[in-house]
């Protein structure tokens, strides 16, 4: 298949690491923050086939990982509401709130569909104009523009009953939280390249100057991620910290100007919690004042939430990479993907569910790198 064959060739794979092993002279840490790339990276085994002195650390790059428990149990209350209809992508449906999740309040009568665009949640929303029909806005700057540009249509087509949940994250100011924390290991960044296709790669070089720390901008097969820890290594090893880009074919450095206009058009940046980590100033939109009338915060008025993380769940410390989903006590025994005590289970991006899907456990790189489809 175009633009995928290409990216999962054995044979530039085994060159690129041949490449990297040869670069290396001491070991280095580096985040993904991307659940797209750390389920690449676990499938394909590449953590285990780089030279044992290059370290891949998961970082909070999961969409559905990083939103907070409060915001679940905001849409659980509001998706109770007999005048409502819920609409979300399907991966939040099984994320747990307090206590419950999206599935068991349509199993108690609640009318919580899925949908596979937020313009479906506004065509149901013209077609039901006598209920009041809910979007669940979350991720990162990927799904931020299609989510800022419906809530633009809702207002030029004057859809009263659509609003939006939205609690959408932006990864610069994640980087500047993660660098700053004393606990801090990372010494390298593979930006996420669907980000940067969106967003230009304008708001790195900063980040970069200032905590010294190189920054690829990377894709999603295989190849492209060696190659991202290729350019990483290089600058690490020659002691230098710049924005590269590794995923030319898609980025360019000013992003995509039109998303972004709608974006400036519709949200404002607002600090927002993430799960498992806590407060990040400035790192979230939410609806801007022009907007209001379609925030379903504001519409709903949702207030007194009081939330309970299940006690066993790690999944904090593996959001900032402090601990391998397999080294928590409840992965694969009381945490499945049928049984989820924490988000890092549910979700398809999520490192935990990555680690118990493809059988992560502690194999040794030797046996992995026989085994591994790519190389
Ligand atoms: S394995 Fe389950 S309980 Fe452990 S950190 Fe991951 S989601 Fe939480």
């Amino acid at each position: 298949m175009k633009y995928i064959d290409e990216f999962q060739d054995p044979e530039l794979a085994r060159r690129l690491l041949d490449e990297i092993r040869a670069t290396v002279t001491r070991p280095w840490a580096l985040m993904e923050v991307c659940g797209g790339q750390t389920h690449s990276i676990i499938r394909h085994g590449l953590d285990q086939l780089l030279p044992d002195e290059v370290e891949l650390i998961h970082g909070p790059g999961c969409p559905v990982c990083v939103t907070p428990l409060e915001v679940i149990d905001k849409a659980l209350e509001i998706a109770s509401r007999p005048d409502v209809i819920f609409c979300s992508f399907g991966d939040m449906l099984r994320v747990p709130g307090t206590g419950r999740d999206l599935f068991q309040v349509r199993g108690e009568g609640g009318d919580v569909r899925v949908v596979y665009s937020p313009l479906d949640a506004l065509r149901i929303a013209q077609q039901n104009p006598d209920r009041e029909v809910v979007f669940f806005g979350i991720g990162f700057e990927t799904t931020a523009p299609p989510n800022a540009m419906t809530v633009h249509q809702a207002r030029r087509h004057g859809v009263k009953n659509f609003s939006m949940l939205v609690s959408h994250v932006r990864v610069p100011p994640a980087i500047e939280a993660i660098m700053s924390s004393p606990s801090c290991r990372v010494q390298g960044f593979l930006a996420a390249g669907h980000v940067c296709s969106v967003m230009g790669m304008g708001e790195y070089p900063e980040l970069a100057e200032r905590f010294r720390v190189p920054i690829v901008v990377t894709g999603f097969e295989p190849l492209d991620i060696l190659e991202g820890v290729r350019r990483t290594v290089a600058q690490l090893e020659r002691g230098e910290h710049t924005v590269d880009n590794a995923y030319a074919r898609a980025v360019r450095p000013e992003g995509n100007p039109a998303a972004r206009a709608m974006l400036e058009d519709v949200f404002e940046v607002t600090d927002r919690a993430w799960r498992g980590i806590g407060v990040i100033p400035d790192s979230g939109w939410r609806l801007s004042p022009k907007y209001r009338d379609h925030d379903a915060e504001h519409r709903f008025s949702v207030e007194g939430i009081r939330t309970e993380e299940p006690a066993e769940c790690r999944s904090g410390e593996v959001l900032q990479g402090l601990l391998k989903p397999h080294e928590c006590a409840a992965f694969g025994t009381l945490c499945t993907p049928r049984t989820p005590l924490g988000a890092t289970m549910v979700s398809s991006e999520g490192a935990c569910a990555a680690y118990y899907l493809y059988r992560r456990l502690d194999v040794p790189a030797a046996t992995a790198r026989e085994a591994s489809p790519v190389v």
